[in-house]
């Protein structure tokens, strides 16, 4: 029996610090993932598709602190938060990786293990200015009056403290030589440019991987020496090789890795295109097919935090607006690598105009039709008119678009296609006008008209299934499917036999 190879995608978000409830930031790098996740699977892909929180850490340590409580009971609390946010948005992660699971802690003390035996880690010293009462290292500019620590507006101290250095400067020419070569490794490419620009003018210095323990006791401990820790990012970027299970799943770890797409946000760029690969080329591992750094979003033209009330809790949108919308509006609104807005405004405007108009009133009108004049049955229809070839043609061309734009990671493209396709069927039930026909006696032309449409919502149902699981899940149910056509199935004309049965009708889309 000959076994068929079935293409793999595997797709990583940052894990997020668990020191407070997901906001919408959070919510969105999350969405976007999901929806590549599910796009991929809906063309026949096996996905991984893996997600978590990073645990360590002194900032988590000292919340801890604060609250009477240990840092593993603190974070046991806050991980809910995360799980019942992405429950609430339709998020179907394959594993929830923290950084405090076994497998992930063994997976990181044997990674390290292998860069120092390899030689690129060695004993040094770091020196800087200290304030003991935040317990870290400021930089001269971040100090008031040159002197102060610019939280407790004290004097910092002169501190040296032993650590253990990654020689990332070995890996410069490597790493120029993959962002000139490979162009998909980092995207958008100006973000590329940047690094390029950075590391040609400034030069890599080697990196602290580790702290002393009476630093910091919160961590991994460093595996040849227990007086040390790893520090939190080193142990933080490992979550990627630990969560496809390396330690507990070998099988899967190797029909996964490597990543093919790593969504992140910009800020946190130079540690996933610049120190993660060069950890990786130096452990021996395949790398990344691509590194996304998609921009920041404020709210309401504000940025997003606590103080301004522009945290908001992705839950409670979900509360107000269902989960559909607010998955469509993130997708749609921000042009995916860009920084953009949230606005409450605009989510209300979309979901009117391009949902509930547009998509909820095509596929209303459809089932109307054929109930009306075929008794909810799908009538059979005689050969193809130039018309119906005419927006085949134009179909074909949204679809191949729609594709190429989710290939590319421009999924707010992708979503402007699939709006396109329905507008391209309500044009074309215009031109055609099925209801004037029946006047005429031209049953013909109706059943064809209907025919047609209900095939081209069979292929609308499976494009919008990545960005709204739950209304391509109605509309099925609608179309009277057992189950959401999949993109690997779709044809543009003989998705849906004659005689088959419609579902029920229902509104898909009340207006806001
Ligand atoms: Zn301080």
């Amino acid at each position: 029996m000959i076994r068929l190879t079935t293409k793999k995608f595997y797709i990583t978000t940052p894990i997020y610090y668990p020191n407070r409830p997901p906001h919408i930031g959070s919510a969105y790098t999350t969405v976007i993932a999901d929806i590549l996740a599910r796009y991929y699977e809906s063309l026949g892909y096996e996905v991984f598709f893996l997600t978590g929180t990073d645990e360590h850490g002194m900032k988590l340590f000292k919340e801890a602190k604060n609250k009477g409580i240990s840092p593993k009971e603190y974070v046991d609390s806050m991980v809910p938060f995360f799980k019942r946010a992405w429950e609430s948005l339709d998020i179907r992660y394959r594993r929830f990786i923290r950084t405090t699971d076994p497998d992930h802690e063994e997976t990181v003390k044997r990674i390290v293990m292998r860069i120092y035996e390899k030689g690129d880690i060695y004993k040094g010293v770091y020196r800087g200015l200290y304030c003991v009462e935040c317990e870290r290292y400021y930089t001269a500019k971040d100090l008031v009056d040159g002197k102060l620590c610019p939280i407790h507006l004290k004097p910092v101290e002169y501190l040296e403290m032993e650590v253990y250095y990654f020689r990332l400067s070995k890996y410069q020419d490597d790493l120029i030589r993959l962002y000139k070569e490979n162009t998909r490794f980092v995207l958008p490419a100006e973000r590329k440019q940047y690094l390029i620009r950075k590391i040609e003018e400034e030069g890599l210095k080697d990196v602290a991987i580790t702290r002393p323990r009476w630093y910091l006791s919160w961590g991994i401990e460093c595996p040849w020496d227990s007086d040390h820790v790893l520090y939190v990012w080193v142990d933080a970027l490992l979550n990627y090789i630990s969560g496809v299970g390396y330690i507990n799943d070998r099988e899967k770890f190797e029909k996964f890795w490597p990543p093919n797409v790593q969504l992140i946000g910009k800020d946190i760029l130079w540690f996933h295109a610049v120190i993660w690969p060069a950890l990786l080329m130096s452990a021996g591992f395949e790398l990344p097919q691509t590194i996304f750094a998609h921009g920041f979003l404020t709210v309401n033209g504000k940025k997003i935090s606590k103080s301004l009330g522009t945290d908001i809790d992705p839950i409670d949108l979900v509360n107000k607006y269902g989960s559909d919308t607010i998955r469509y509006y993130l997708a749609r609104a921000i042009p995916f690598g860009e920084d953009g807005d949230f606005s409450e405004k605009d989510l209300v405007r979309y979901h009117n105009d391009e949902l509930a108009n547009e998509i909820g009133n095509l596929i209303y009108r459809v089932l109307t039709l054929t109930e009306r004049y075929f008794g909810g049955i799908t009538p059979e229809a005689s050969r193809l008119t130039d018309i119906d070839k005419e927006i085949i043609g134009e179909l074909r061309k949204h679809l191949n678009e729609y594709h190429n734009f989710m290939k590319n990671l421009q999924v707010h493209h992708a979503v402007m296609r699939t709006i396109m396709f329905a507008q391209t069927i309500n044009a074309y039930l215009n031109k055609t006008a099925p209801w004037s026909c029946w006047k005429k006696g031209d049953k013909d032309s109706v059943a064809r008209a209907i025919r047609n449409s209900l095939d081209w919502i069979y292929v609308l149902t499976a494009m919008m299934y990545p960005f709204m699981p739950r209304t391509a899940d109605k509309i099925s149910k609608q179309l009277g499917l057992d189950s959401i056509p999949r993109l690997s199935d779709v044809r543009l004309i003989g998705n849906i036999k004659p005689g088959h049965k419609l579902g029920e009708k229902e509104i898909l889309f009340k207006k806001l």
